[in-house]
Parts: structure tokens; sequence; C-alpha cells
């Protein structure tokens, strides 16, 4: 058998008057500390490349094409199957686009498989995070609402690349 001795508590600490003395002490303190407090939406959140916004499709350099090849593999690894993809035909060198690319941001969960799954660098995850509108028809995001220039992308894509250069190994590179 097991005995486990208990601590005898003096008068003092049966009134938990240390603990109430160290926690209004801790509040006075933070009463003189610079104060935290964000005042969203006058004062926007701070965003960098490593922050996974709502994920934005890549124009090529001409600046009027997308980069997609309408390949499906992002629609396919989208665990909340926000993404739908019609694709056609092209006369162009890539053979194939979608004609119909919609994100639905409400279903959209930001994981960033999508920029993941896809070869050929056309959706990667920007830096914005705002989603408002007055319809969920609204918040389905179309071709047109979905394309960026890629420079607007480029911190994100460079650090992308620089993230997933930790797993490369100089023979998988080679
Ligand atoms: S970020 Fe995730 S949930 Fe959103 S579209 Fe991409 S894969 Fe789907
Ligand atoms: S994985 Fe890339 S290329 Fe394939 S459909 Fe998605 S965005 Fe387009």
């Amino acid at each position: 058998m097991v005995i486990i001795k208990r601590k005898e508590l003096s008068f003092i600490e049966k009134l938990y008057l240390p603990q109430i003395f160290q926690a209004l002490s801790h509040s006075f303190r933070a009463m003189f500390q610079p104060r935290i407090t964000r005042q969203y939406p006058e004062e926007p959140l701070p965003t960098n490349e490593v922050t996974r916004g709502q994920p934005r499709l890549t124009l090529l350099e001409d600046g009027e094409h997308l980069a997609c090849v309408s390949c499906g593999l992002c629609e396919a690894a989208c665990p909340a199957y926000a993404i739908t993809i019609d694709g056609h035909e092209t006369e162009r060198f890539i053979e194939r686009e979608p004609e119909r690319f919609e994100i639905d941001m409400l279903r959209c969960i930001l994981c960033g498989f999508c920029e993941e799954a896809c070869p050929k660098d056309a959706i990667f995850m920007s830096d914005e995070l705002e989603l408002a509108d007055f319809s969920r028809a609204a918040l389905v995001y179309d071709i047109d609402k979905l394309k960026r220039p890629r420079e607007e992308l480029q911190g994100r894509i460079d650090y992308f690349y620089q993230v997933n250069d930790r797993w490369r190994t100089p023979s998988s590179t080679s």
C-alpha cells in the first residue's frame, strides 16, 4: 500500500492569499505594458510569404493565359472538395487548359495541398486572407477572381521552393 503524505498548508496558504497577490501583480504589470490589440479591419493583419492565404492561379509570362494545364491533380488532392475543373483542348503548346476553374472559398480550409500537388507551378497560396460577401455563390471564385500575375505570388513561390529544397537530397536533384 502506498501512503501519500499531503503537504500541510499554512493558514495564509489556506486562504489562497499568495496566489491572489501573484495574480493581482500580473494584472497590475500588464496594465503598463504596450497594448497588443489589433484594431482590425482599420489595421490589417500582417502577412508575408509564409502566410497561407487563399489559393490563386498564376498567369504565364504573357500575362494572359493560365499556367494551368487542367490536369486535375489539385482537384484530386483537395480534401475539402473545393476545386472544380473542366478542361478543354487548346491549339497552344500546352494543349489543355481549364475553361472552368472554380474554388469554393467557403469549403477551402487553406491547407495548401493544391499548391503541393500542382506539377506546373500554376496554383499557389496567396497572402489574401479576407473573405466576405453577400451570398454563398459570390464566394465560389472563378478564373477571373483567381488569376494573378506570377510576380504577385513570387515571394510565396520562392518560399515554397526554399522549403521543398530541404527535402531534396543531392541524388534526387542530379
Ligand atoms: S488550400 Fe486545400 S482546401 Fe483549399 S483549395 Fe487548396 S487543397 Fe482545397
Ligand atoms: S494541379 Fe496545377 S496544372 Fe493541374 S489542374 Fe491544378 S492548377 Fe492546373
